[in-house]
Protein backbone atom coordinates (compact mmCIF):
# COMPACT_ATOMS: atom_id res chain seq x y z
CA UNK A 1 0.00 0.00 0.00
CA UNK A 2 2.91 2.22 1.10
CA UNK A 3 4.49 2.75 -2.27
CA UNK A 4 1.14 3.75 -4.16
CA UNK A 5 1.45 6.99 -2.19
CA UNK A 6 2.09 9.82 -3.40
CA UNK A 7 3.71 11.78 0.50
CA UNK A 8 2.22 15.51 0.57
CA UNK A 9 4.40 16.91 3.23
CA UNK A 10 2.61 20.36 2.93
CA UNK A 11 -0.38 18.34 4.78
CA UNK A 12 1.43 17.05 7.26
CA UNK A 13 1.59 13.37 5.80
CA UNK A 14 3.40 11.08 8.16
CA UNK A 15 1.67 7.90 7.78
CA UNK A 16 1.85 4.76 10.50
CA UNK A 17 1.74 1.20 9.29
CA UNK A 18 2.80 -0.76 12.14
CA UNK A 19 -0.21 -2.49 12.93
CA UNK A 20 0.72 -3.46 16.86
CA UNK A 21 1.88 0.19 17.26
CA UNK A 22 -2.00 1.07 15.53
CA UNK A 23 -3.43 -0.88 17.68
CA UNK A 24 -1.78 0.14 20.62
CA UNK A 25 -2.55 3.39 20.58
CA UNK A 26 -6.37 2.36 20.05
CA UNK A 27 -5.90 0.67 23.29
CA UNK A 28 -3.91 3.73 24.83
CA UNK A 29 -7.10 6.13 23.70
CA UNK A 30 -9.55 3.69 25.50
CA UNK A 31 -11.69 2.91 22.70
CA UNK A 32 -14.79 0.76 23.60
CA UNK A 33 -17.80 -1.12 21.34
CA UNK A 34 -20.52 1.63 22.07
CA UNK A 35 -17.93 4.58 21.06
CA UNK A 36 -18.01 7.22 18.67
CA UNK A 37 -14.68 8.08 17.49
CA UNK A 38 -13.72 11.50 15.42
CA UNK A 39 -10.55 10.97 13.70
CA UNK A 40 -8.56 14.09 11.87
CA UNK A 41 -6.65 12.85 9.35
CA UNK A 42 -7.28 9.72 7.74
CA UNK A 43 -4.15 9.18 5.75
CA UNK A 44 -4.32 5.39 4.17
CA UNK A 45 -6.74 4.91 6.61
CA UNK A 46 -4.28 2.15 8.96
CA UNK A 47 -5.57 3.89 12.47
CA UNK A 48 -9.14 4.55 10.96
CA UNK A 49 -8.66 0.45 10.07
CA UNK A 50 -7.67 0.08 14.12
CA UNK A 51 -10.15 1.90 15.49
CA UNK A 52 -13.46 0.81 13.30
CA UNK A 53 -12.62 -2.98 14.35
CA UNK A 54 -13.08 -1.50 18.12
CA UNK A 55 -15.75 1.33 18.26
CA UNK A 56 -18.74 1.41 17.10
CA UNK A 57 -18.72 4.32 14.89
CA UNK A 58 -15.48 5.92 12.94
CA UNK A 59 -16.08 9.27 11.29
CA UNK A 60 -12.36 10.21 9.89
CA UNK A 61 -11.54 13.56 8.32
CA UNK A 62 -9.39 13.91 5.44
CA UNK A 63 -8.63 17.20 3.41
CA UNK A 64 -6.88 14.91 0.57
CA UNK A 65 -9.05 13.67 -1.65
CA UNK A 66 -6.52 11.55 -3.87
CA UNK A 67 -6.38 9.16 -0.57
CA UNK A 68 -10.34 8.17 -2.34
CA UNK A 69 -9.70 5.45 -3.66
CA UNK A 70 -7.59 3.40 -0.43
CA UNK A 71 -10.13 4.85 1.79
CA UNK A 72 -12.41 3.41 -0.21
CA UNK A 73 -11.67 -0.36 0.57
CA UNK A 74 -11.56 0.40 4.22
CA UNK A 75 -15.25 1.36 3.64
CA UNK A 76 -15.91 -2.05 1.68
CA UNK A 77 -14.12 -3.97 4.62
CA UNK A 78 -15.93 -1.59 7.56
CA UNK A 79 -20.09 -0.82 7.68
CA UNK A 80 -18.84 1.45 10.56
CA UNK A 81 -16.76 3.79 8.92
CA UNK A 82 -18.05 7.46 7.41
CA UNK A 83 -14.67 9.64 5.40
CA UNK A 84 -15.33 12.79 5.36
CA UNK A 85 -13.46 14.53 2.42
CA UNK A 86 -13.38 17.97 4.16
CA UNK A 87 -10.84 20.47 5.39
CA UNK A 88 -11.97 19.94 9.40
CA UNK A 89 -10.76 23.17 10.50
CA UNK A 90 -14.00 24.92 8.46
CA UNK A 91 -16.07 21.73 9.64
CA UNK A 92 -18.67 22.68 11.63
CA UNK A 93 -18.91 20.33 14.71
CA UNK A 94 -22.07 21.08 15.46
CA UNK A 95 -23.66 19.43 11.88
CA UNK A 96 -22.61 15.95 13.72
CA UNK A 97 -25.23 14.16 14.89
CA UNK A 98 -24.08 12.73 18.71
CA UNK A 99 -23.61 13.79 22.08
CA UNK A 100 -20.11 12.68 22.90
CA UNK A 101 -17.66 11.27 21.28
CA UNK A 102 -13.72 10.31 21.69
CA UNK A 103 -11.27 12.23 19.22
CA UNK A 104 -8.51 9.84 18.32
CA UNK A 105 -5.60 10.73 15.72
CA UNK A 106 -2.36 11.00 14.66
CA UNK A 107 -3.08 14.41 13.84
CA UNK A 108 -1.21 16.70 10.85
CA UNK A 109 1.91 18.62 12.97
CA UNK A 110 1.75 21.64 10.61
CA UNK A 111 -2.10 22.49 12.20
CA UNK A 112 -1.66 20.63 15.57
CA UNK A 113 -2.78 23.59 17.72
CA UNK A 114 -5.84 25.58 15.93
CA UNK A 115 -6.86 21.69 15.77
CA UNK A 116 -6.89 21.20 19.35
CA UNK A 117 -8.04 24.82 20.32
CA UNK A 118 -10.95 24.03 17.99
CA UNK A 119 -11.69 20.68 19.74
CA UNK A 120 -11.33 22.78 23.18
CA UNK A 121 -14.07 25.11 21.74
CA UNK A 122 -16.51 21.92 21.42
CA UNK A 123 -15.17 20.56 25.27
CA UNK A 124 -18.77 19.47 25.60
CA UNK A 125 -18.87 16.63 22.94
CA UNK A 126 -16.01 15.21 23.50
CA UNK A 127 -14.94 13.01 26.78
CA UNK A 128 -11.58 12.28 25.46
CA UNK A 129 -9.13 13.63 23.18
CA UNK A 130 -5.87 11.23 22.48
CA UNK A 131 -3.66 12.77 19.58
CA UNK A 132 -0.48 11.79 18.64
CA UNK A 133 1.55 14.79 18.12
CA UNK A 134 5.16 16.47 18.18
CA UNK A 135 7.03 15.12 21.51
CA UNK A 136 7.70 18.16 22.62
CA UNK A 137 4.15 19.63 22.00
CA UNK A 138 2.68 16.98 23.98
CA UNK A 139 5.36 17.93 27.35
CA UNK A 140 4.12 21.50 26.74
CA UNK A 141 0.48 20.01 27.11
CA UNK A 142 0.96 18.08 30.00
CA UNK A 143 3.78 20.27 32.18
CA UNK A 144 2.88 21.02 35.22
CA UNK A 145 3.38 24.15 37.62
CA UNK A 146 7.70 25.30 37.67
CA UNK A 147 8.22 22.98 34.59
CA UNK A 148 10.62 24.41 31.86
CA UNK A 149 7.93 24.18 29.44
CA UNK A 150 4.39 25.04 31.44
CA UNK A 151 2.94 27.65 29.93
CA UNK A 152 -0.69 29.22 28.51
CA UNK A 153 -1.30 25.79 27.03
CA UNK A 154 -1.00 23.77 29.61
CA UNK A 155 -2.94 25.73 31.77
CA UNK A 156 -5.81 26.34 29.93
CA UNK A 157 -6.08 22.07 28.90
CA UNK A 158 -4.92 21.34 32.09
CA UNK A 159 -8.32 23.52 33.50
CA UNK A 160 -10.41 21.18 31.83
CA UNK A 161 -8.86 18.04 31.10
CA UNK A 162 -6.13 15.36 32.97
CA UNK A 163 -3.16 15.42 30.64
CA UNK A 164 -0.88 12.21 30.07
CA UNK A 165 1.73 11.07 27.69
CA UNK A 166 1.06 7.28 27.14
CA UNK A 167 3.18 6.56 24.86
CA UNK A 168 6.49 7.67 22.60
CA UNK A 169 6.87 6.88 19.26
CA UNK A 170 9.99 7.50 17.18
CA UNK A 171 10.42 9.20 14.33
CA UNK A 172 11.17 6.00 12.51
CA UNK A 173 8.06 4.55 12.93
CA UNK A 174 6.09 6.84 10.57
CA UNK A 175 6.56 6.90 6.67
CA UNK A 176 8.40 9.13 5.55
CA UNK A 177 10.10 10.12 8.90
CA UNK A 178 9.56 13.25 10.15
CA UNK A 179 12.64 15.09 11.24
CA UNK A 180 11.85 15.10 15.70
CA UNK A 181 9.60 12.13 17.51
CA UNK A 182 6.47 11.99 18.56
CA UNK A 183 4.17 11.44 21.69
CA UNK A 184 0.81 10.59 22.03
CA UNK A 185 -0.99 13.02 24.45
CA UNK A 186 -3.95 12.29 25.84
CA UNK A 187 -6.65 14.85 27.22
CA UNK A 188 -9.30 13.15 29.42
CA UNK A 189 -12.20 15.74 30.68
CA UNK A 190 -12.07 16.24 34.27
CA UNK A 191 -15.14 18.59 35.88
CA UNK A 192 -12.28 19.57 39.03
CA UNK A 193 -12.97 23.36 38.49
CA UNK A 194 -15.70 25.69 38.11
CA UNK A 195 -14.81 28.65 35.63
CA UNK A 196 -17.28 31.13 35.38
CA UNK A 197 -16.27 32.15 31.38
CA UNK A 198 -13.64 30.05 30.27
CA UNK A 199 -13.22 32.38 27.50
CA UNK A 200 -12.26 35.18 29.25
CA UNK A 201 -10.14 32.86 31.52
CA UNK A 202 -8.46 31.65 28.62
CA UNK A 203 -7.62 35.71 27.90
CA UNK A 204 -6.57 35.75 31.30
CA UNK A 205 -4.04 32.87 31.24
CA UNK A 206 -2.26 34.72 28.08
CA UNK A 207 -1.86 37.89 29.41
CA UNK A 208 -0.38 36.44 32.78
CA UNK A 209 2.34 34.50 30.41
CA UNK A 210 2.51 38.10 28.17
CA UNK A 211 5.92 38.33 28.97
CA UNK A 212 7.54 35.03 30.53
CA UNK A 213 10.52 36.53 32.73
CA UNK A 214 8.27 38.84 34.06
CA UNK A 215 6.58 38.95 37.27
CA UNK A 216 2.93 37.90 37.13
CA UNK A 217 2.06 41.39 38.76
CA UNK A 218 3.88 43.03 35.63
CA UNK A 219 2.03 41.51 33.32
CA UNK A 220 -1.64 41.77 34.36
CA UNK A 221 -0.78 45.45 35.66
CA UNK A 222 -2.32 46.90 32.46
CA UNK A 223 -5.82 45.77 33.11
CA UNK A 224 -5.59 45.54 37.26
CA UNK A 225 -5.01 47.59 39.76
CA UNK A 226 -1.84 46.74 41.13
CA UNK A 227 -2.48 46.49 44.54
CA UNK A 228 -5.57 44.66 44.38
CA UNK A 229 -3.49 41.87 42.22
CA UNK A 230 -0.94 41.57 45.13
CA UNK A 231 -3.98 41.91 47.74
CA UNK A 232 -5.08 38.49 46.08
CA UNK A 233 -1.74 36.77 45.07
CA UNK A 234 -1.08 36.99 49.65
CA UNK A 235 -4.49 35.85 49.68
CA UNK A 236 -3.32 32.51 48.54
CA UNK A 237 -0.39 32.69 50.03
CA UNK A 238 2.09 33.98 46.64
CA UNK A 239 4.17 36.83 47.34
CA UNK A 240 4.25 40.03 44.73
CA UNK A 241 7.88 38.41 42.84
CA UNK A 242 6.08 35.32 41.68
CA UNK A 243 6.49 34.43 38.09
CA UNK A 244 3.66 32.95 35.94
CA UNK A 245 5.57 29.61 35.69
CA UNK A 246 5.18 28.70 39.49
CA UNK A 247 1.55 29.47 39.72
CA UNK A 248 -0.64 26.25 39.61
CA UNK A 249 -3.64 25.41 37.11
CA UNK A 250 -5.98 26.03 40.65
CA UNK A 251 -4.71 28.96 41.53
CA UNK A 252 -4.98 30.39 37.98
CA UNK A 253 -8.14 30.00 38.14
CA UNK A 254 -8.91 31.18 41.72
CA UNK A 255 -6.98 34.15 40.77
CA UNK A 256 -9.25 34.86 37.70
CA UNK A 257 -12.20 34.22 39.44
CA UNK A 258 -11.31 37.18 42.35
CA UNK A 259 -9.66 39.62 39.97
CA UNK A 260 -13.08 39.53 37.62
CA UNK A 261 -15.00 40.87 40.63
N1 LIG B 1 -4.05 8.71 10.28
C1 LIG B 1 -3.00 8.47 9.31
C2 LIG B 1 -1.89 7.67 9.94
O1 LIG B 1 -1.82 7.63 11.18
O2 LIG B 1 -1.08 7.07 9.20
C3 LIG B 1 -2.46 9.77 8.70
C4 LIG B 1 -1.86 10.77 9.65
S1 LIG B 1 -1.02 12.10 8.89
C5 LIG B 1 0.02 12.62 10.23
C6 LIG B 1 -2.21 13.43 8.91
C7 LIG B 1 -3.30 13.39 7.83
O3 LIG B 1 -4.11 14.57 7.97
C8 LIG B 1 -2.82 13.42 6.39
O4 LIG B 1 -3.40 12.36 5.67
C9 LIG B 1 -3.30 14.77 5.83
O5 LIG B 1 -3.63 14.73 4.46
C10 LIG B 1 -4.51 15.04 6.70
N2 LIG B 1 -4.84 16.47 6.85
C11 LIG B 1 -3.99 17.52 6.79
N3 LIG B 1 -4.65 18.67 7.00
C12 LIG B 1 -5.95 18.34 7.20
C13 LIG B 1 -7.14 19.10 7.47
N4 LIG B 1 -7.09 20.43 7.57
N5 LIG B 1 -8.31 18.45 7.60
C14 LIG B 1 -8.36 17.09 7.48
N6 LIG B 1 -7.27 16.32 7.24
C15 LIG B 1 -6.08 16.94 7.11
Amino acid sequence: MEDKINFKKSLGQNFLFDKNLLDAIVRDAGVKSEDIVIEIGAGAGTLTRALASKAKLVISFEIDESLKPILDKIKEEFNNVEFKFIDFMKFNIDDLDFEKAKVVANIPYYITTPIIFKLVEEKERFDSITVLVQKEVAERFASTCGGKEYGTTSVILQSLFDVTIPRIVKKECFTPAPKVDSALCRLVRHDEYQISDFNKFTEFVHLAFSMRRKTLVNNLKSHFDKNIIIKNLNNIGYNELIRPENISVENFIRLFENLKN
